[in-house]
């Protein structure tokens, strides 16, 4: 089958590899109908190095059953289902919490560099506990937003969720990728009043707008902080949703929070030290919450308001490609010349 492979930074490739086939019975094969490329697959193409390479890309993914193994139970052949970015068994204690990605048994696709989702096909372990089914059809157009709660959509909302976005707070949106505009999105559903984003894009913050963002703040830096606290009345947001990963974002996130806040990190870091004495966290009693988002735990929830149509996360996708095109909607994507690049293997 052929699969994207990434040699180092800026060398992504589409090659033949080894057709998946089942290895333990609690797998299932799936032939990829829908994919993507995600924001955080960006780090690796700008500094990955080459002897972390050739690795296998993509983590988020719509297929067809073709195959099960012997324990499987609730999926079947024929079956369309969504995949969330990490594999995991839905029976450990923690995914008995809802924290799916802390699974004893579990994998991320992109710690493993033979398996990734930007393919023809795939083999998932621990299929009970990793697929969900979905109850439309191959074609539908729907898809898109279907394939969002892979990743980019549960990841803002958990972001919102363990940030404690509820009714009348105020948020703050640090970055208008995929994930923040979703993060603005998220923070509508849960009842804030006022949900800043902060970003440089016109075309994606008119899209934040649109998903509820009440006010767009462009500048960055002092200015930006000075803006947004601002239009928070002085004090800052409630809930800062940081959907980045960088030191930049970080201490804008610092900067932005309001004594007694919450900031809530979803994009992954690029650093592993960071302000949290009394100068910024300690002083204003600021807590510090998130990480890589359970989306397994929120794809039940998420769904019927993307079944009926309620909410479209799916228009953060602007632009679809084949396999192809991936090695150019990497490139595409760190252009910023778009948003989020749909795959259809
Ligand atoms: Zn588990």
């Amino acid at each position: 089958m052929r699969a994207t492979v990434m040699y180092e930074a800026g060398d992504v490739r589409v090659e033949n590899v080894p057709d998946p086939k089942i290895e333990r019975p609690t797998d299932a094969l799936v032939t990829i109908t829908a994919a993507c490329i995600c924001g955080s697959d960006l780090w690796p193409y700008g500094k990955m190095p080459a002897s972390d390479g050739p690795a296998r890309m993509g983590h988020e993914l719509i297929g067809v059953v073709q195959e099960t193994g012997s324990e499987v139970a609730t999926v079947k052949k024929g079956d369309l289902v969504v995949a969330p970015f990490a594999v995991s068994d839905g029976t450990c204690e923690f995914c008995r919490e809802g924290l799916q990605t802390s699974c004893v048994n579990g994998l991320f696709w992109d710690s493993d560099k033979n398996a990734g989702c930007q393919a023809e096909a795939i083999r998932v372990p621990h299929a009970d506990g990793t697929l969900v089914k979905l109850p439309v059809a191959v074609d539908s157009v729907l898809i898109p937003s279907m394939l969002t709660l892979s990743d980019v959509f549960g990841t803002g909302y958990h972001a919102a969720v363990v940030g404690g976005v509820r009714r009348g707070s105020k948020v703050t949106v640090i970055g208008d990728g995929a994930v923040g505009l979703l993060a603005v999105l998220s923070a509508k559903r849960l009842g804030a009043e006022q949900i800043v984003l902060m970003g440089r894009h016109t075309e994606r913050t008119d899209l934040g707008r649109e998903f509820g963002a009440t006010d767009v703040v462009a500048e960055r830096g002092e200015e930006g902080v000075e803006r947004v606290r601002e239009l928070s009345g002085g004090h800052g947001s409630h809930v800062v949703l940081e959907a980045v990963g960088n030191m930049p974002a970080y201490q804008q996130a610092v900067g932005v929070v309001r004594p007694g806040g919450v900031i809530s990190r979803v994009g992954v870091p690029q650093y592993e030290e960071a302000p949290v004495g009394f100068g910024s966290l300690f002083g204003p009693n600021v807590r510090l919450a998130g990480g890589p988002a359970p989306v397994r735990a929120y794809i039940e929830e998420l769904l019927p308001p993307v079944l009926d149509g309620s909410i479209e996360p799916g228009k953060v996708f602007d632009a679809t490609t084949d396999l192809d095109g991936v090695p150019n909607g990497y490139q595409d994507m760190a252009d910023r010349k778009t948003l989020k690049v749909l795959v259809k293997p």
